[in-house]
């Protein structure tokens, strides 16, 4: 299998929501001796050493200090992918069903939802004696299932409506088994205890896989974008870099507008930035001038029935090198001085890559970077893998894709760029 191929399935395996995600970053984090701070504690940085702060549960920015700090090298990705939220009083009785009362988070393909095992995660609120606890669970025992009208009943045109067919049965009503019994069974600890509220959602229980005559082809759940999470991360913990603070940030809520308290539209990262600024002493504008932000998220490959939906030429292709999107009306924030400065840092990983836009005539989607970009002024731009089958519950991708991501971001942290004149010095 190719390199780092099937961590990355494990890595989605274990990421069943994303808090699950942020605790499985935080472990790994811990293993290598980071230091966790708080946001509403102070923080004491010191040169050489490494650490991370958690938003909202969802969020996570983690930063490496080197012994001199010149510039921020930044790379943004997002650990939500499409799926189904539990509603506040989510149990309902239909008949001889017992189903949940979900309603849609972020646009997926519907259709890949229905006749499949899928699973319910997330975190519950208890009310304990000392005020509220946070409980991560997993209903990993129990598969729920959204059926599909059959075939014979289905007559040509019936178009799916949100409220009644897409909530999951969990079980026939004469059973006893009630919903709230079982989220009570993994998240109560004592007698005392009461569950408030949740943030619970539906997850795709089919592990990832290599595909392929070839193995050439990855198929797995949330490659949109936990791909770009792990290669990220990979990259952000195997880099030396000598003078530059890098920065490794996960943000929730990308797929429903990132409007969220920790959310890429929030404060979170340039927070962060500027913490990190007063706390070492450093004059944020001049260590801004010489940041860089990548922001890291899958892109559209060409599609085997579909060729035409793609552009006439900036088409991009599986297994064929990291893609650099462009959009005239800034959706990607990529520009001439960015894309140049990115590709100077791929020919010296040896990384090749490939030039993406969306069909004029088409309507991509927004990312992060330009999100962050109303807040943070520096040179930014995106990328991402190319994928097919984007927001379906599996997606695929290219399996040789993944390590040259790890090794053109683990290049990215570890370079300096120094504005001169109009001469940009990439070292
Ligand atoms: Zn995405």
């Amino acid at each position: 299998m190719e390199k780092y191929v099937n961590e990355l399935l494990n890595f989605i395996e274990s990421s069943v929501s994303v808090y699950h995600n942020i605790h499985l970053i935080k472990a790994i984090l811990k293993n290598f001796n980071y230091i966790e701070l708080e946001e509403n504690k102070k923080w004491n940085l010191e040169p050489n050493k490494s650490y991370f702060v958690v938003r909202g549960g969802a969020s996570i920015i983690t930063f490496k200090v080197p012994a001199t700090q010149e510039g921020f090298m930044i790379v943004a990705s997002h650990n939500d992918s499409p799926s189904f939220k539990v509603k506040p009083n989510g149990e309902l009785n239909s008949g001889s069903y017992k189903k949940l009362n979900t309603e849609p988070y972020g646009g997926m393909l519907i259709s890949t939802w229905f006749d499949k095992p899928l699973g319910i995660a997330g975190r519950v609120f208890v009310k304990t004696k000392e005020g509220v606890d946070t409980r991560l669970v997993n209903l990993s025992g129990h598969n729920v299932v959204i059926p599909s009208l059959a075939a014979h009943l289905k007559g040509n045109n019936l178009e799916l409506n949100l409220q009644n067919d897409l909530l999951p049965v969990v079980g026939l009503t004469n059973e006893s088994n009630s919903f709230m019994n079982q989220l009570k069974k993994v998240s109560i600890f004592s007698e005392d205890e009461e569950i408030l509220s949740h943030d619970l959602f539906l997850y795709n229980k089919e592990k990832g896989c290599v595909a392929g005559f070839d193995n050439e082809l990855i198929i797995s759940p949330k490659l949109d974008d936990l791909e770009c999470v792990f290669a990220s991360l990979e990259a952000f913990l195997e880099a030396r870099p000598e003078s530059n603070i890098s920065v490794c940030a996960i943000f929730d809520n990308e797929e429903v507008g990132s409007g969220s308290n920790h959310g890429a539209a929030s404060t979170f990262l340039t927070d962060v930035l500027e913490r990190i600024c007063d706390e070492l002493n450093l004059n944020k504008y001049v260590m801004y001038q010489n940041s860089m932000l990548v922001s890291a998220d899958n892109a559209h490959a060409v599609h085997p029935a579909h060729p035409e939906k793609s552009d006439p030429t900036n088409n991009v292709h599986l297994n064929k090198g990291i893609v650099i999107k462009y959009h005239s009306s800034l959706s990607y924030t990529t520009d001439g001085i960015s894309a140049g400065i990115f590709k100077a840092i791929c020919d010296k990983a040896e990384v090749s890559y490939q030039d993406y836009t969306n069909r004029s005539d088409l309507r991509g989607g927004s990312t992060l970077g330009r999100i962050q970009l109303e807040k943070l002024s520096i040179k930014a731009l995106d990328i991402g893998l190319a994928q097919l089958a984007m927001h379906s519950s599996n997606e695929v991708a290219g399996s040789k894709d993944l390590k040259d991501m790890v090794k053109a971001l683990k290049e990215f942290y570890q370079t300096k760029i120094i504005l001169e004149n109009s001469n940009i010095i990439i070292k």
